[in-house]
């Protein structure tokens, strides 16, 4: 099973809401719309491809997909297989 972390850039987000539409269970925005991750950031199974649906939609590049290596978050970019 391969787990990856989303990292949410908070100072990026323009509160498009895109990743909430996508993965209401895993995103979320506070009162100023700025996205709130509703997990600890490691997602497996179907909800990698949603979070990385998300990451694609977001229109201010916000979130980061990045391969979770038991615990060690890798640097952001690092597209994995
Ligand atoms: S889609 Fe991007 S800009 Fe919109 S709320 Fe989510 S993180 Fe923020």
């Amino acid at each position: 099973m391969s787990a990856v972390r989303i990292v949410a850039d908070t100072g990026r987000c323009i509160g498009a809401g895109q990743c909430v539409l996508t993965a209401a269970d895993l995103f979320d925005q506070d009162e100023n719309g700025i996205v709130e991750l509703l997990t600890d950031g490691v997602v497996s199974g179907d909800d990698v491809a949603r979070v990385r649906e998300a990451e694609h939609l977001c229109p201010a590049a916000a979130l980061t997909v990045a391969p979770d290596t038991d615990g060690t978050t890798g640097p952001p970019g690092q597209q994995g297989a």
